[in-house]
């Protein structure tokens, strides 16, 4: 049997034979990263001159990290694409871009039909598999289809597996709604925050979503189909099971939803991940990593334009416990907790806003929320700023308390009135620095 098909078994494994599966992952990982790393070295400009032959997993790790910055800095000194391109460009069909929801100047990366079909394998094979999708579904996509990969790919995977694939590119919200009721949608794509703003359009029109016949949401762009209340607010709204899904534009998709709903499953058949705890260097078992810190990954199926021991920059709690799914593969528990330089440090304590969007879900009367965040003589000042349901304003004093119970640190709640805070398509942006 392929060892994709094995790590991906749903059966629990036999005693000692997760032991045996992760050495054989380990076998294909170096060889595959060997072949490809000879290939980087021969004709790709950006990786030739940072990395050596690898043969051994010695030789991986004394391999340098690449970092978004040193990426964005070559796309400026050699416009339009860098010269992270290991063929000559008439081998790449396709151009996406990055989001730049980080203030920084958005990165362009090209695929080869090759490793385009590499992100429609993984989309149908892991992505959609995991979350029970088939070709008798009918999957809509409710997102702008701009350049940004991740609605392509999604798209074209669930063609891939041969669903019934709806695009709701450039529909306003009712539209959208109207298209999922008329059309008999299974399967809704978006991200969690459009699922819960088609959920609220649907509401006020008196349309249940959740007497609809959509079973599954699957989820990409945030977190939040990880934190628990906000899982739980999509599947209530939807009568559906939610999935989450992880991937970044530079790497490709790394990750599935565990149909458990304790995390994200990374993807290791297809990239080697490393656990960075709080920027020190990694472990030297770095090829069997676990705990928490950054994660750091390879990807394995897109030698065209690759990256190589990438900082993601997200902060992740990967356990090899073993998991009841069945699956063999290291759970990020919770998926992503949150970006490294998300964290805020309120009165001496840690916290990342999705520990505050797990409390915050929890109270119907909060229709969305933002945090506000300021920095005042060294220390952390943070305003949680709600949208509340005009006459329940009780709900602040309850929040906060329980806030303050949970997180160890008071919070202070403002109201402002429904419909003022923006619901992004993508990426909504919860945390606004002062
Ligand atoms: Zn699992």
């Amino acid at each position: 049997m392929p060892i994709a098909a094995r790590v991906f078994r749903r059966s629990c494994p036999p005693r000692g034979e997760g032991a045996i599966i992760l050495d054989q992952v380990r076998e294909h990982q170096l060889a595959r990263l060997s072949v490809g790393i000879d290939e980087l070295l021969a004709s790709n400009r950006f990786y030739a001159e940072r990395l050596h032959a690898v043969r051994s997993w010695d030789d991986f790790a004394r391999l340098p990290f690449t970092t978004k910055p040193e990426l964005v800095a070559d796309q400026a000194a050699v416009p339009p694409f860098g010269t992270n391109l290991t063929y000559p460009l008439e081998q790449y069909v396709r151009l996406h871009q990055t989001s730049g929801s980080s203030g920084s100047r958005p990165l362009r990366w090209l695929d080869t039909a090759d490793s385009w079909a590499w992100w429609r394998r993984i989309w149908a094979e892991h992505i959609y598999a995991a979350a029970g999708v088939s070709a008798r579904d009918r999957v809509f996509l409710a997102f702008s289809f701009g350049p940004f990969v991740g609605f392509w790919s999604a798209f074209e995977g669930s063609e891939h597996l041969g669903a019934l694939t709806m695009t709701g590119g450039s529909m306003t919200t009712e539209q959208r709604l109207d298209a999922i009721i008329e059309l008999g949608v299974t399967v809704l794509v978006c991200t969690p925050t459009y699922a819960l703003r088609l959920a609220e359009v649907a509401a006020s029109a008196g349309v249940d979503l959740a007497a609809s016949p959509v079973r599954l949401t699957v989820h990409a762009g945030e977190a939040g189909a990880s934190i628990p209340a906000t899982r739980a607010l999509i599947e209530r709204s939807y009568g559906a099971r939610c999935f989450d899904h992880t991937g970044m534009s530079e790497l490709g998709p790394t990750g599935f939803g565990c149909p458990t709903g304790l995390g994200v499953h990374l993807i290791e058949t297809e990239f080697i991940f490393e656990v960075l705890p709080d920027g020190a260097a990694p472990l030297p078992e770095a090829t069997a990593p676990a705990g928490r810190g950054e994660l750091v990954a390879t990807n394995l199926g897109r030698w065209g334009s690759p990256v190589v021991r990438y900082r993601t920059g997200d902060v992740v709690e990967l356990s090899r416990a073993g998991c009841s799914c069945g699956s063999d593969l290291p759970l990020a528990v919770g998926g992503i907790l949150g970006r490294v330089d998300d964290m805020l440090t309120v009165r001496g304590v840690n916290l990342y806003p999705a520990q505050v969007e797990d409390i915050v879900r929890r109270y119907p009367d909060v229709l969305e929320f933002q945090i506000s965040h300021r920095r005042e003589r060294h220390m952390d000042e943070v305003t949680l700023v709600l949208e509340v349901e005009a006459g329940r304003y009780a709900v602040l004093d309850v929040l906060s308390a329980e806030l303050r119970k949970l997180l160890g640190v008071r919070v202070d709640c403002r109201a402002v009135d429904p419909g003022t805070l923006p619901r992004g398509e993508l990426k909504s942006r919860r945390v606004v620095r002062h």
